[in-house]
C-alpha cells in the first residue's frame, strides 16, 4: 500500500496528515520565509512516517499546471516551485493543489458525487470545480476563480481589483462589512447588544439578530443570501453539477442559510421546471477538507501515472 501524505499550507497555520495503514496528522505554525516552509514540512514528513511515496501539497494561491504556485497572496511568495523543492528535499512525487480545489475534490468524494461545485465563504470565496470525479483547473491552472465571476458590472470594488466580483458581497468578510454598516446606521440594531460592539460582529451573530425578528439584520441577510444565489445560479447554470456544496464559517448556519438560497436557485436557474436539480449542501468535512482533499488528489495523480 502506497504511503501518501497531505499538506494543507494555511496563512498562520498548516496541516500536515499521513495516509498509511493509519491515518496520523498534525499541525504546525506557517514560517513567512519560502525555504523555511520546505524544510519544516519535510521534517514534520520525516518524523511521522520516515518512508512517503508522494506529497499532495494544497496551497492558498494560484498554482500552474506543473505545481509552480506563481503567488500566495496572503504569505507573500511569488514563483514559488514547491513540487520540486519539496519533492528533492523528501525524496517523493509532490502534486501541488489550490486549497479551494482541494477541499471541493474531499467533499466531493466524501457525499459520492463525481460532479460537484465548492464555495467556500471565508475571507474571500474560494471556488473548486470538479468534473467527472477530476479536478477542472483549466488547461494551464488557475481555473475555477469563482469568487471573482462579476455579478454587477459597476458594482464594489473586490480585493483583485475589479468591480463586482461575487467575493466583494458573499464572502464572509462582506456579510460582516454590511453588518457594521447597518449597525452605525441604526443605533436600535440588535446586533449591538447582541455583539456588545461593532468589532465583535461575525457571520453568526447576523443569522441569530434575524431570527431574533431584528430589521437591519434581516435586510443584511436578504441582501447577502441574494448576492450569494446569483453566483450559484450562474455556477449551476455553466456546470449543472450534481451538488453545489458551500464551505466555510458561514455554513454551520445549515437550513437558515440553504432553504432561502435554494429558494432563489429555484426561481432564477435556467430550465428547472422539470430538470434534474443540483442539491445545494453545507460541506462536512471542516477544516480537514484541505488535507484530505490534497491526499486525494496525490492518490489520483499516482494512479494516472
Ligand atoms: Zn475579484
Amino acid at each position: 500500500m502506497s504511503v501518501i501524505a497531505g499538506v494543507d499550507i494555511g496563512g498562520t497555520k498548516t496541516k500536515i496528515g499521513i495516509m498509511a495503514d493509519k491515518f496520523v496528522s498534525t499541525v504546525i505554525d506557517t514560517p513567512k520565509d519560502a525555504q523555511k516552509l520546505i524544510d519544516v514540512i519535510a521534517k514534520t514528513l520525516h518524523d511521522l512516517a520516515g518512508e512517503i511515496d508522494a506529497v499532495g501539497v494544497g496551497v492558498p494561491g494560484a498554482v500552474d499546471s506543473v505545481g509552480r504556485v506563481s503567488y500566495m497572496p496572503n504569505l507573500g511568495f511569488r514563483n514559488f516551485d514547491i513540487a520540486t523543492t519539496l519533492s528533492q528535499k523528501v525524496g517523493a512525487r509532490v502534486f501541488v493543489i489550490n486549497d479551494a480545489n482541494a477541499a471541493a475534490l474531499a467533499e466531493c468524494q466524501s457525499g459520492g458525487f463525481t460532479d460537484a461545485v465548492m464555495l467556500t465563504l471565508g475571507t474571500g470565496v474560494g471556488g473548486g470545480v470538479i468534473l467527472g470525479g477530476k479536478v477542472f483547473d483549466g488547461k494551464f491552472g488557475k481555473a475555477a476563480e469563482l469568487g471573482h465571476i462579476i455579478i454587477d458590472v459597476d458594482g464594489k470594488v473586490c480585493g483583485c481589483g475589479n468591480r463586482g466580483c461575487l467575493e466583494a458581497y458573499a464572502s464572509a468578510s462582506a456579510l460582516i462589512r454590511r453588518a457594521k454598516e447597518e449597525m452605525t446606521n441604526n443605533n436600535h440594531s440588535a446586533l449591538w447588544k447582541l455583539c456588545g460592539g461593532i468589532d465583535n460582529v461575525d457571520g453568526a451573530a447576523v443569522f441569530a439578530a434575524a431570527k431574533q425578528g431584528d430589521v437591519s439584520a434581516k435586510s443584511v441577510l436578504s441582501e447577502y443570501i441574494r448576492y450569494l444565489s446569483i453566483g450559484v445560479v450562474n455556477v449551476c447554470n455553466i456546470f449543472r453539477p450534481q451538488a453545489v456544496i458551500i464551505g466555510g464559517g458561514i455554513s454551520n448556519q445549515g437550513e437558515d442559510l440553504l432553504a432561502p438560497l435554494r429558494a432563489e436557485c429555484e426561481r432564477l436557474n435556467y430550465g428547472y421546471v422539470g430538470a434534474h436539480k443540483p442539491a445545494l449542501l453545507a460541506a462536512k468535512l471542516g477544516a480537514l477538507s484541505g488535507m484530505y482533499g490534497a491526499i486525494a488528489f496525490a492518490k489520483s495523480k499516482l494512479s494516472e501515472a
